[in-house]
């Protein structure tokens, strides 16, 4: 029997990069999955080899900054496997640029699916998690919502804020049964970080995979038991330190 056997997952992002590894580790595990992001393409791809592990899955197109497609993202769910036991914050992006040169329009995009996407996606969960008080929710940080890298101040205030809404989640949850936790990655090499060519983009790093058994941990831990933080980093990543 799998560690998340007769639960059901929602991961945003779960196309591509890190929502896909966390798609597949849960399949593997015998959760029921819905994927959801905007490129059907990737979706449909993901949902063929999340079907190969023997997982059913449900592949949702969505662009989760609309509160419409958020609705239908979880009414499907419902409607097709009943019940949402874990959500998984997961897609999101940066907008590099230095902070006085930084157009409203990037700064836009990256909160709206950075910070409201994550907030409509964890309204939606716990209106289905509160009537049955039980519930888990997992958001995918960084360590720039520790640390800022230059020209990230998008990016890098939408993931301190996402550390504000778990935190809100996990208050408001507790009377309910239901958890929230972060999961801060380091350097992690996906199909998008592999095609470019940044300086940054050359250090130390670790898989989606490491990334993905993380969030397992946490999604599987019994009812009781909350991880509220945890970073998980390339051992040679320079990170901790000062100058
Ligand atoms: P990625 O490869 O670009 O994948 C991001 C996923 O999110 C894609 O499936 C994308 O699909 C989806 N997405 C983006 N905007 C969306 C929207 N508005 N609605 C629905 N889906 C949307 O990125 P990644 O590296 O795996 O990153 C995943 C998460 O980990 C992000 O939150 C990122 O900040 C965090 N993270 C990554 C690293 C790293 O080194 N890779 C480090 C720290 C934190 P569509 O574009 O098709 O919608």
């Amino acid at each position: 029997m799998g560690k998340l056997e007769g639960r059901v997952a929602v991961i945003t992002g779960g196309g591509r990069g890190i929502g896909k590894r966390i798609a597949l580790a849960f399949a593997a595990e015998s959760a029921s999955v819905t994927i959801a992001a905007r490129t059907e393409a990737e979706l449909r791809a993901t949902a063929k080899e999340l079907e190969r592990l023997g997982g059913r899955v449900e592949a949702i197109p969505a662009d989760i900054s609309s509160e419409e497609d958020v609705e239908r993202l979880f009414q499907r769910t419902v409607e097709v496997f009943g019940t949402v036991d874990v959500l998984v914050n997961n897609a999101g992006f940066g907008r590099e640029g230095k902070l006085h040169e930084l157009s409203v329009d990037d700064w836009d995009a990256v909160m709206a699916t950075n910070l409201r996407g994550a907030f409509l996606c964890t309204r939606a969960a716990m209106r289905i998690m509160i009537p049955k008080q039980r519930g888990r929710i997992i958001n995918i940080g960084s360590i720039s919502a520790q640390r800022p890298r230059l020209n990230s101040a998008a990016y890098t205030t939408s993931k301190f804020g996402l550390w504000g809404l778990t935190q809100c989640t996990a208050l408001e949850g507790r009377a309910h049964g239901i958890s929230c936790g972060i999961l801060h990655p380091g350097n992690v090499l996906t199909e998008r970080r592999a095609q470019r060519a940044r300086l940054q983009d050359s250090e130390p790093m670790i898989s989606g995979d490491d990334i993905a058994q993380q969030a397992l941990l946490m999604a599987s831990m019994p009812d009781n038991v909350n991880v509220l933080a945890a970073i998980v980093m390339p051992t040679g990543q320079l990170y901790v330190g000062r100058g």
